[in-house]
């Protein structure tokens, strides 16, 4: 393989073997957020283009192929990923500095040092894929298109795939990969074949006691949402995992939902007391069941941005001042 440093990639590489033995047209491989899905796609489109496979099928990581697969640049390959994507991976990659500071200084010439990098998959990146479809390949063998997260395709680009879809064109191969589902349209989903993986026990254990240390302080003050200060609860987030308290705020307005239903709650049982209470708060309110809906798209579509925020404490003062205006609208 060409990335050997996430040590899981192996196991996935076992459990895709019948997706290597019969490949498809278009493959949707779907796993858990920040686990190198993408890169390990790319492996999959790498080892079909190298010149010297391993001997368990893996891309060798030493010919000319995989030279321009870990450079970015074989001419039958291409990766779309939305712009912020792209910068978040070469923030992350020490040397990615010296490519990031170049983009900089390219950036400041232009006079557009802030405008901020793209979170969606665009359309026009589709529509440049067209060209791509239509020229033969390079090498003479197959040409990979890997694309993801598929959920930041937005509408248009979801549409315009959903044709370069239906309308294949020779040995090109579509490998698209997502951490969830939400937000992909159906006709997308039901034109790829289906792989899913999942991440050694042992690590899915330290997600679980990351998403534990922010069950610690979060759900008591949940368990107070109606009467707490948003401010202060920002100030407790200090540097939490946004995603996680995401996540948890999510699923007490879903739990809260539940309950306002006549319903039992789904993860958080042993706070019922407190959610019967909330829910007989918003019983009382005019609004109520509305600005619950309302919170909780909100909440939804900032897990769309989750994940690097420039200011953690702004993005929990808003996710908090959602919470609060559920009760105080
Ligand atoms: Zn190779």
């Amino acid at each position: 393989m060409i990335k050997r440093d996430l040590s899981w990639f192996s196991d996935w590489w076992s459990a895709t073997e019948p997706l290597r033995s019969r490949p498809a047209a278009a493959v949707l491989v779907t796993g858990p957020a920040h686990s190198g899905l993408g890169e390990f796609c790319l492996e999959l489109a790498a080892a079909d283009l190298c010149e010297t496979p391993l001997a368990d099928g893996s891309a060798c990581g030493g010919c000319p192929s995989c030279g321009w697969v870990s450079q970015g640049q074989h001419p039958d390959l291409r990766w779309v990923r939305s712009d912020a994507n792209q910068e978040d991976d070469q923030a992350g990659s020490p040397e990615g500095e010296s490519e990031l500071a170049v983009g900089a200084e390219e950036a400041g010439a232009a006079g557009s040092t802030d405008k901020k990098a793209s979170r969606d998959i665009r359309i026009e990146q589709i529509r440049g894929l067209a060209t791509f479809a239509q020229v033969s390949s390079h090498r003479g063998g197959r040409r990979y298109v890997v694309l993801g997260p598929a959920a930041d395709l937005n509408f248009a680009a979801a549409n315009a795939l959903l044709k370069t879809l239906e309308e294949p064109a020779d040995g090109l191969r579509f490998i698209l990969f997502a951490d969830r589902l939400e937000g992909l349209p159906k006709t997308i989903l039901s034109r790829c074949r289906r792989q899913h993986l999942h991440l050694p026990s042992s690590l899915v254990g330290q997600q679980y006691a990351k998403a534990s240390q922010v069950a610690q302080w979060l759900v008591p003050l949940l368990a107070q949402a109606d009467r707490a200060d948003p401010m202060a609860w920002a100030q407790t987030a200090g540097k939490a995992d946004v995603r996680q308290v995401l996540e948890h705020c999510q699923l007490w307005l879903l739990d809260l939902q539940r309950v306002s239903r006549g319903l039992a709650p789904r993860s958080f049982d042993a706070q019922t007391a407190d959610l019967v209470r909330q829910s007989q708060l918003l019983g009382r309110l005019n609004t109520g069941s509305l600005q619950l809906n309302y919170r909780l798209s909100a909440l939804q579509e900032m897990t769309r941005s989750a994940d690097h925020p420039l200011n953690p404490r702004l993005v929990f003062e808003s996710i908090f001042g959602h919470l609060h205006r559920v009760f105080h609208a």
